[in-house]
């Protein structure tokens, strides 16, 4: 998937659009979902420009799954989740809607309705 600059993601990342953020590091932003599937849904984003895990560089993947761990520790400690949901989508196809990478953290309760 070609990086597409205005992408939403990469306008957070760049101060243009807002949002409500988690923690940050020189890697990687974690912010709140706009839309979330439950309380506490969190994205974490590489600062990178890749559109998908495919396009990260090595150092950006590694980075990544390590504030994801991050995040989803303090989404299960912040909600008392019994279990927290990690995933990210690769290509339309698979779902992904917003062409930058990111990492889905989810707080799940046993009711939950998983979309994926
Ligand atoms: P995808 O379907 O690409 O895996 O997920 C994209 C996610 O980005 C969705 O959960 C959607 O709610 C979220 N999202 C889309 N636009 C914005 C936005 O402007 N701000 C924030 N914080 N989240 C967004």
């Amino acid at each position: 998937m070609a990086y597409d600059d205005n992408n939403i993601f990469a306008r957070i990342l760049r101060g243009e659009a807002p949002c409500v953020p988690v923690f940050e590091d020189a890697f990687t932003l974690a912010f709140m979902d706009v839309m979330p599937q439950a309380d506490g849904h969190v994205l974490v984003i590489p600062k990178e420009p890749a559109a998908t895990l495919f396009d990260l560089s090595p150092e950006g993947a590694a980075a990544s799954i390590r504030s994801t761990r991050r995040a989803a520790i303090a989404v299960r400690d912040a909600f008392a989740a019994p279990g927290v949901f990690v995933g990210q989508f690769n290509g339309a196809a698979a779902g992904q809607t917003v062409p930058h990478c990111h990492f889905h953290v989810i707080p799940r309760f046993p009711d939950a309705k998983p979309r994926a």
